[in-house]
């Protein structure tokens, strides 16, 4: 066959779209349905390499999507992504909780928010995301092709060209939508992005320790740090059958995360049970208490915040035993115990999956991305929204809320570029 008409035959066999959206996630249908909303005569479709779409969106949240946050500042929402939190100050101006909110109410998905900030569907289930985006991917016309993995992406005469496992694609414009997809970062490496190396952020930590192993569901306020770093939180604690969960501890997996990788996720945790208070000043409540209490038992009431079964803990890690009553403890005891309280050390060895919801930290280095449009700087015609940029944040409808907010903005740009 002549040249040109292998071309002819190749250009024919080709799927031709004005826009793809590569990825069949949070950030890829929010994309795709905000640009279809905005031009209607666009051709837009959506490759997703798996059998089902919305996967992640399924099981978010323990099954009921915890779509945002209920913080409607954007600057102070910016402080909960250890990664982006620089960058997405002005998308965050564009599109941030709020709108999120007031979207999902204008496609019929009421939004409640629980005490903790938590934002989720009325109905508590993430079905109703689903069927959202899906019933507005039907009727804005938007093609999903599932089962089409994009293995490989070239830009030829103008358009970028998308080989699958089954077929060609061909748009003007894409928007890779990926998440954490070693293969696409990959992919995009060869293209000419930098990727900065993916390393798993919100885990809990593993912790093998007499004075709480027997203390799982014990939770309490804390302030925690990591010994010899800056590494510094605070929130509730909640100890596990593994170690160490809750606020306090997931929002140091986070700000740590490359960090704690580096360590091999071994280290001392110092953590503070009664939250702010220093030890010395512990130390002189304590013999106030010798003073005042002296014939009560000492392990039989916790005299602070913390729990019964707590308290009875440490104090025994303080060498106090069962029986000794306030006026017989030695000051040697009552400083071990002030130890105990406010600077309690932890070796911390491995981690464990934070079920509720977990992300990776790395992708896309954001230096090479416009934040005002979500356009490459690297490529031509290429935009990116979700986890596949190196974004992520804390637990609490954060990384969702960074879906929509990159998808929104690259579906505003889409659009304006595809009018010039
Ligand atoms: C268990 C769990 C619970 C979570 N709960 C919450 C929560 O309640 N609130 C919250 O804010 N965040 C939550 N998260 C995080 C949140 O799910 C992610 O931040 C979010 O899904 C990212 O969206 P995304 O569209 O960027 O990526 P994804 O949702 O991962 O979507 C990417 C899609 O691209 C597809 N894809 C990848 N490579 C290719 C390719 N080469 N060709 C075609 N398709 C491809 C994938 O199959 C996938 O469908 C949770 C995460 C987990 C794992």
């Amino acid at each position: 066959m002549h040249v040109n008409c292998i071309r002819k035959h190749i250009f024919a066999a080709m799927q031709q779209f004005d826009v793809i959206i590569i990825g069949g996630g949070a950030a890829g249908f929010f994309t795709a349905i905000n640009l279809a909303e905005k031009n209607a005569s666009l051709k837009i479709a959506i490759l997703e390499r798996g059998k089902e779409v919305l996967s992640k969106v399924r099981i978010s949240g323990g099954g009921r999507c915890n779509v945002t946050h209920a913080c409607f500042d954007a600057n102070e929402l910016t402080g909960y992504y250890p990664r982006g939190n620089k960058e997405l100050r002005g998308p965050f101006h564009t599109f941030a909780t709020a709108d999120t909110v007031t979207w999902f109410q204008r496609h019929g998905v009421l939004i409640k928010k629980e005490d903790d900030g938590r934002m989720f569907p009325q109905a508590n289930t993430s079905q109703a995301v689903i069927d959202c985006f899906i019933r507005l991917q039907q009727s804005l016309r938007i093609q999903l092709f599932t089962g089409e993995n994009v293995l490989s992406i070239q830009h030829n005469a103008d358009k970028w060209q998308l080989q699958t496992t089954q077929h060609i694609f061909a748009a003007k414009e894409i928007c890779i939508a990926t998440g954490s997809s070693p293969a696409m970062w990959k992919l995009l490496q060869q293209l000419g992005h930098t990727i900065v190396p993916p390393v798993p952020s919100l885990f809990t930590f593993n912790c093998k320790d007499e004075r709480i192993i027997h203390l799982p569901g014990v939770a309490t306020n804390v302030s925690v740090h990591i010994k010899d770093t800056r590494l510094r939180s605070s929130g509730p604690l909640l100890i596990t059958h593994w170690g160490m969960s809750g606020p306090a501890v997931l929002k140091l997996s986070a700000w740590g995360a490359r960090i704690l990788h580096d360590m091999n996720y071994a280290f001392t945790l110092i953590v503070n049970w009664l939250h702010d208070e220093d030890a010395e000043s512990i130390l002189q409540k304590l013999k106030s208490l010798k003073e005042q209490q002296a014939q009560r038992i000492i392990i039989v009431k916790s005299p602070f915040t913390i729990p019964n079964r707590l308290w009875e803990s440490l104090v025994q890690a303080a060498s106090i035993n069962k029986q000794t009553r306030w006026a017989d403890v030695s000051k040697t005891q009552l400083q071990q115990l002030a130890q105990q309280l406010c600077q309690c050390s932890f070796n911390i060895k491995g981690k464990s999956t934070f079920k509720e919801e977990f992300v990776t930290a790395g992708g896309i280095d954001l230096k090479e991305i416009d934040f005002k449009t979500m356009r490459s700087k690297v490529l031509p015609s290429v935009y990116f929204a979700g986890e596949v940029l190196n974004i992520d944040a804390i637990t609490g409808g954060f990384n969702f809320q960074n879906a929509w907010t990159g998808g929104y903005i690259a579906a505003l740009a889409m659009d304006e570029s595809m009018l010039i």
